[in-house]
């Protein structure tokens, strides 16, 4: 065995015995970043050392400093964990160590980017032939959408943004949701944009289509782009599309929808209707590292306009090798040398059409659990009214559901986050990892009693 071979071979052998412990391990890591540093030696070596001993002195030391974010009691956020055949192309992809900037030097991730793409424009219900680019996560896949959206009605107002930039040119009216994720800020603030308008929402974050209406209508004829929301992190509701769609068509906004996990509906038959209408829109931003239980970073930008997507993202370098169809490379803001594509490929292949739809179907069906164990806990309620993969509850006043909270992460059993909705101090379920079984999902409920029992 050589070198590398044997460092393989140990990595091998430790991932394999972490991924057994995430059964029955505490959630939360043991060890602090102190006991960590400590036990990884924070002086560089004077010398060399064997690979093999390297991995071995890794995985020993950060094991109890290690969260069990892939374990099936994990609900702190909506993070997935690793689909099997996904985690095994990973593994792959760094051993290929492609540069998948281009079609002509990387085909063979161009052509599992392409095949992904279409099966996830299939899956997601959306238009093809919409542009799919693979970027680091929702975040990054709200810029870029929001990028071409900025670009474009920006052009139709007579400016071209990649040559005279934004000073001095029209203004953009962005209109968002009160009850937008905060990437959404981050993304517009990244484009240089500002903050939204926010416009109404209902008392599940859902966007009023009237109050949007009337905000579009204040802000004149300008450009102007309308973020849309599928999936709500705390109570998981969906924006009327239909009506919202409607209403931004009529002052010629971009329609974007930041459906991070929510866009997943769409892939079940069960749950597609809360979706309906989301496929109107112009662009479209979700995350396979959630849903999909892809391993980080994977989000997913979807444009049906292939040639804003292109004109706002594209590269033009002398020394690269511009491929007619367009390269990986011209889809996303950052040069992607990770191959994303290939792990969301593997997942794809491998849970199928309706493995997809059983994984959304089991997320749901583990979050309704929660919900009716939940009801049934003296002085607990639940804030959602339907249930999707989110759950919000109170434990009484938030003094209460504060040492709720506190007791639950004491305990281990299980990560569930706090928060703040609507002007209250709750408990935040996210159910997205496919390894989850409904024995996680009893004993995490059983953790819950135990901490709200003589609190
Ligand atoms: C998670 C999430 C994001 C941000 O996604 P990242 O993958 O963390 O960048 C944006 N919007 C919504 C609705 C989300 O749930």
């Amino acid at each position: 065995m050589d070198a590398r071979e044997e460092a393989l071979r140990q990595a091998h052998d430790h991932a394999v015995r972490w991924l057994a412990s995430l059964s029955h391990r505490p959630v939360p890591a043991r060890a602090s970043v102190e006991a960590i540093v400590s036990a990884l030696g924070a002086g560089l070596p004077a010398g060399p050392s064997p690979p093999a001993e390297v991995v071995d002195l890794l995985a020993t030391a950060c094991e109890p400093g290690l969260t069990a974010f892939p374990a099936g009691r994990f609900y702190g956020f909506v993070v997935g964990g690793t689909e099997p055949a996904a985690l095994a192309a990973d593994w792959l992809v760094s051993a290929w160590d492609q540069n998948c900037v281009m079609r002509a030097a990387a085909p063979a991730y161009a052509a599992a980017e392409e095949i992904a793409g279409a099966w996830l424009l299939d899956l997601l219900g959306l238009p093809a032939p919409s542009a799919v680019g693979f970027t680091t996560g929702a975040t990054m896949a709200n810029f870029t959408c929001l990028a071409a959206a900025r670009d474009e009605v920006l052009r139709r107002a007579g400016r071209d943004v990649g040559r005279d930039g934004l000073t001095g040119g029209p203004a953009v009216h962005v209109v968002a949701g009160a009850q937008r994720h905060m990437a959404i800020d981050l993304a517009l603030r990244y484009l240089g944009l500002g903050r939204p308008d926010l416009v109404a929402t209902d008392d599940q974050g859902r966007i009023e289509p009237e109050a949007l209406r009337e905000a579009l209508a204040a802000g004149g004829r300008g450009p102007a782009i309308v973020v849309l929301q599928a999936g709500d992190i705390h109570s998981g509701a969906f924006d009327p599309f239909p009506e919202a769609v409607r209403a931004a068509r009529e002052a010629d906004a971009w329609v974007h929808v930041d459906g991070a996990f929510g866009l997943w509906a769409a892939a079940s038959p069960a749950h597609a209707h809360l979706t309906a209408g989301c496929a109107d829109a112009d662009s479209w931003a979700t995350d396979a590292h959630k849903t999909l239980n892809v391993p980080y970073d994977c989000g997913l930008a979807v444009v049906r306009d292939t040639a804003a997507l292109r004109a706002a993202m594209g590269l033009h370098g002398a020394y690269l090798i511009h491929d007619a169809q367009g390269d990986p490379v011209d889809k996303v803001p950052e040069l992607s040398r990770r191959g994303r594509a290939f792990p969301v490929w593997a997942a794809l292949r491998s849970l199928g059409r309706s493995g997809v739809a059983d994984l959304v179907e089991r997320l749901c069906r583990h979050a309704t659990a929660f919900a009716t164990g939940i009801a049934g806990i003296d002085g607990a309620s639940v804030l959602n009214d339907v249930v999707f993969t989110q759950v919000c509850a109170a434990f009484g006043d938030d003094a209460r559901t504060d040492r709720v909270i506190d007791r639950l992460l004491a305990d281990g059993t299980t990560w569930i986050s706090g928060s703040r909705w609507r002007g209250r101090r709750v408990l935040r379920i996210s159910v997205s990892n496919w390894s989850t079984t409904d024995e996680d999902v009893a004993r995490s409920l059983e953790a819950m009693r135990r901490a709200a029992a003589g609190v």
